[in-house]
């Protein structure tokens, strides 16, 4: 068994609520200097775990949040995989389930945890959820059985919840309860006790070793559909120069008009070569493509079915699959299968 000694934990904060104080001069909220972490949470020695942190520089809101910022957060976490047996990713709320997703496809055979985490109060204040946040998602990242991390995922902790990132969604900007996995068991429930649901973790392949991959292409668009959308704004987007990639975000269980001119102009898009994802805009439930009229004739022109994944994740799929995959066949294949656990 592994001593709480001897397990250490690398804090990486890129930004966000969390790391927030309120400036004594100015009053304005301003980044606190994690060096100083126990100062605010002093709770974090008595934990008794190896803590160390870094901040990225600069520190950043999570609306900035964009591939190359993901690559330093993969790169950081490869560099130090050796030296530390979790890490802790502390990320503005905003933006989270977007970072987690492109991590989870990044990071190859991970086998150490990876948890995301975050506040909707600044640490600094009397009342945030912060402080909550950051102790049980260091208390998860350092838990093993047997000396194997409990949960070798990228995960999300977020009031009393442990998801899969690339399940998970931001939906609430008020409650401190602003995370949920619709589709997804929770990976671990949090109460009196952590109760980690092991049956739904995902454990990589033994003996298998990290790889990292780092490429995106960002050359995409989605493109949600409502009642009365216009062909001039159809047209607009799958004429976007350089366009790879398109998410339509359909209706209920995956389906669209089956207005002529809206068929032929994602046939059009697909004859030049762009991929289409069909990804519901739903909040739970999965794309069941052909079951109404609605979707078969998007199935038969070659959209690809997003089945139950979430819009952050399918995004980041998109980019990185275009990144990283050398034809669209390979993409297309990609696509319809889980890389990391993000459909079922
Ligand atoms: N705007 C902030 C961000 O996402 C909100 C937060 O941290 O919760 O960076």
């Amino acid at each position: 068994m592994s001593r709480k000694k001897d397990i250490s934990i690398l804090i990486i904060y890129t930004g966000g609520t969390i790391g927030m104080i309120h400036d004594p001069v100015t009053g304005a909220l301003v980044p606190i200097d994690f060096k100083h972490i126990t100062k605010h949470v002093p709770e974090l020695s008595k934990l008794g775990y190896i803590l160390q942190s870094m901040t990225f520089d600069p520190v950043q809101d999570s609306s900035n949040i964009d591939p190359d910022v993901w690559v330093r957060m993969a790169e950081t976490i490869e560099k130090n995989y050796d030296k530390f047996d979790g890490f802790v990713v502390l990320h503005g709320t905003d933006t989270m389930a977007y970072s987690a997703s492109a991590l989870s496809y990044m990071l190859e055979n991970l086998s150490k945890p990876v948890v995301f985490t975050g506040s909707q109060l600044p640490i600094g204040l009397l009342r945030t959820d912060g402080r909550e946040n950051l102790i049980t998602a260091i208390e998860i990242a350092a838990a093993k059985e047997n000396g194997v991390a409990l949960v070798p995922e990228v995960s999300i902790y977020f009031d009393s919840e442990l998801t899969r990132g690339n399940r998970t969604t931001k939906f609430s900007a008020e409650h401190f309860d602003a995370f949920n996995s619709p589709n997804y068991p929770a990976l671990a429930e949090v109460g009196l006790h952590i109760k980690y649901n092991v049956n739904h973790i995902l454990y990589p392949p033994k003996k298998s070793k990290l790889k990292v991959h780092c490429k995106f292409d960002n050359n995409v668009a989605i493109l949600k559909l409502f009642p009365g959308i216009n062909r001039n704004l159809v047209q607009a987007i799958i004429n976007t120069k350089g366009l790879k990639g398109l998410i339509i975000e359909t209706f209920g269980s995956g389906n669209a008009p089956t207005y002529k001119w809206f068929i032929d102009d994602l046939k059009l898009f697909m004859s030049r070569g762009g991929i289409i994802y069909n990804v519901t805009q739903c909040h739970g439930g999965s794309v069941e493509m052909g079951l109404y009229e609605t979707s078969r004739e998007m199935l038969t022109a070659g959209v690809i079915s997003g089945k139950d994944i979430t819009s952050e994740a399918s995004v980041t799929k998109l980019m990185h699959l275009l990144g990283v995959c050398s034809s669209t066949k390979e993409v297309l294949k990609y696509l319809s299968k889980p890389l990391a656990g993000e459909i079922s």
